[in-house]
């Protein structure tokens, strides 16, 4: 594993991540939103993931700024970092067809909102947040650099910190005894396992 291959696999994460959510996106449009909470606090917060996730990285990918916080890279955290984000996109994969037409990019809810309790969603509540967290820790280990590295993890952190307690009250406002029970079984980002 060399630098120039872990910024590689990076650049070809984002690319699999944005082929694998364009269909989803195209879907889920079509099925019209009866809820939506997409005011200016939640698109700061998803400006703050994007760049941590995305803007940032890619900046530094392409230019080598901020070379000033470069660090040594290597190669076992790299290939560590590649696994992870292999396991971030087969975790996307499976939350875009479990989820179908109710995925939205914000807090939406769509007509006819079905509370979806299978598949990757029978055990963890939010496999999507997860897979998340996935590219955030392969982005830190992939590549050589601290604030490249690092803004995934803080970028992400912030957006799932301040979301997924307002995320989890619309729904059970929506879903009620339904989802309370859901919560009782599952885990937030992680299975329950007993
Ligand atoms: N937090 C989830 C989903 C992210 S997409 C995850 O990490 O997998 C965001 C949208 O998914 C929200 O607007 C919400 O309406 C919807 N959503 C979240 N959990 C859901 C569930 N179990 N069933 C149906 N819709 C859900």
């Amino acid at each position: 594993m060399t630098a120039t291959l872990a910024k590689s696999i990076f650049v070809a994460l984002c690319l699999a991540w944005y082929a694998l959510r364009i269909p989803h996106q195209r879907k889920a449009r079509k099925t019209p939103i009866s809820l939506d909470a997409l005011d200016r606090r939640e698109r700061l917060r998803l400006g703050i993931s994007l760049s941590g996730l995305g803007l940032i990285p890619l900046l530094y990918v392409a230019t080598g700024f901020p070379a000033f916080a470069n660090r040594p890279f290597i190669p076992a955290l790299a290939w560590l970092g590649a696994v992870l984000a292999i396991a971030a996109l087969v975790m996307f994969r499976l939350t875009h067809k479990a989820l179908g037409r109710y995925w939205s990019v914000s807090l939406q809810m769509r007509e006819g909102h079905k509370l979806i309790s299978e598949g990757v969603y029978a055990r963890i509540r939010h496999p999507m947040y997860s897979a998340f967290w996935l590219w955030a820790l392969a982005q830190a280990l992939l590549l050589p650099n601290w604030i490249a590295g690092l803004s995934g993890i803080i970028g992400f952190g912030t957006l799932y910190a301040l979301r997924v307690g307002p995320e989890e009250e619309m729904l059970l406002r929506e879903f009620g005894d339904d989802y309370r029970h859901y919560m009782a079984r599952t885990g937030r980002l992680w299975p329950k396992l007993f």
